[in-house]
């Protein structure tokens, strides 16, 4: 069994991924090729913004967005402590400070109250000093396993402080917030084509979604270099975070299915919702949501009597593979070291971190591969 099987996906269209790819090789612009655009085009509509850019990665999405909105040192950015490195990545990057605030214990996303609970008191825990409220520039919330993260309250909040919003969609492409799908909650939406995400390409890429024209503008520059009227006019200090045509290609023939895998794995989900709600606690999704189940994750229930540890090598004796998002949060990597926050500051996405492992999700996986895992996790 794969933990996730790309191939059962390519098997269906494999035809259509190399007649793509055939008409690429044909007119040879690799660079910004026609295909670029087309996708831009159709991604655009399907999440209901004004404006795509295609880029390089989703981490060069989130950096590019706080590059749009002129981050650098002095400013902090408010996120999440449980997720992956490139949420909080960018903004050092930049000579800005992440500053983390705790998830909640039913989504693991980001908790806008305690958001609140920190811009009321803003404290930056290496030098136990208030911040300079003109500093908080923004926050990056992150839809973490596919879920979209509380983005009503979110907003709210962020009018209220005068910070701007970027959605890190990178797992939750396809998902839904109150009717409205992800990338088009906050002011800027990126997501991510890495080949394990729900919409995956064949090597790096992704796209940032917007309203603002001002700042597709900035961010069409920002992914050329900096580029002005032309190519050799440098208004601005970018980077080379373009989209390959090729790996457009490969998307657009990928994103034909991709409604229809949002659908099947709701249902891949359900099935699994069903059977573990006992003995396991699930990430909860409530009611006005729909999630892209980027990764099906539980934490044992410890009246069980079984660790995580148990589960996994219940599991891997009958070579079923699982995974851990995230083993370790990131006020306590060692990247983060100078921030100086301790061990016990955000008590739930430490929980999370020591206690959630992730089952073989995929939108093909079968019923009886399910069956398996299930009837393995049930068993005393
Ligand atoms: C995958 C991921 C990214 C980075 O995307 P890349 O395309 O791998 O650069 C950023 N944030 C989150 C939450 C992710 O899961």
């Amino acid at each position: 069994m794969k933990f996730i099987d790309l191939e059962a996906q390519q098997k269906l269209i494999r035809g259509r991924i190399e007649g793509n790819i055939k008409k690429v090789l044909d007119h040879g612009k690799y660079i910004l090729g026609p295909e670029v655009r087309e996708l831009e085009e159709k991604l655009a509509d399907y999440v209901g913004a004004k404006f795509a850019v295609g880029c390089s990665s989703g981490t060069d999405a989130l950096l590019m967005s706080l590059m749009s909105y002129g981050v650098g040192a002095g400013d902090y950015i408010i996120t999440t402590p449980f997720t992956f490195i490139a949420t909080a990545e960018v903004v050092s990057l930049l000579g800005a400070k992440p500053v983390f605030v705790d998830i909640d214990k039913n989504t693991y996303n980001i908790d806008p109250g305690k958001i609140e609970g920190f811009l009321k008191n803003p404290l930056d825990p290496a030098t136990g000093k208030c911040i300079n409220p003109g500093s908080i520039r923004g926050i990056i919330a992150v839809d973490i396993f596919g879920l979209p993260a509380d983005y009503e309250s979110i907003n709210r909040i962020a009018e209220k402080y005068n910070l701007f919003v970027i959605e890190d969609a990178a797992q939750s492409f396809g998902a839904e917030y109150k009717m409205k799908k992800v990338c088009s909650l906050a002011d800027v939406g990126c997501t991510s084509f890495f080949p394990a995400k729900p919409l995956g390409c064949y090597g790096d890429g992704g796209m940032i979604f917007t309203d603002d024209e001002q700042v597709a503008q900035k961010l069409k520059s920002i992914s050329v270099h900096g580029k002005g009227g032309h190519k050799y006019e440098n208004v601005r200090i970018g980077l080379n975070g373009r989209l390959d045509t090729i790996q457009a290609a490969v998307l657009l023939a990928k994103f034909d299915l991709f409604p229809k895998e949002i659908d099947l794995r709701q249902e891949v989900a359900a099935r699994y919702n069903d059977a573990l709600g006992d003995k396991f606690y699930l990430q909860v999704v409530s009611d006005d949501c729909i999630s892209a189940w980027a990764q099906y994750s539980v934490r044992p229930k410890g009246k069980y009597g079984k660790t995580r540890d148990d589960y996994i090598k219940l599991l891997g004796d009958s070579n079923i593979p699982t995974a851990i998002y995230y083993p370790k949060s990131l006020h306590l990597q060692g990247a983060f070291q100078s921030l100086s926050y301790n061990e016990y500051d955000f008590p739930f996405s430490k929980e999370c971190t020591g206690s959630i492992f992730s089952l073989p999700f995929y939108p093909y996986i079968k019923k009886n591969e399910q069956e398996e895992i299930i009837s393995l996790l049930l068993k005393n």
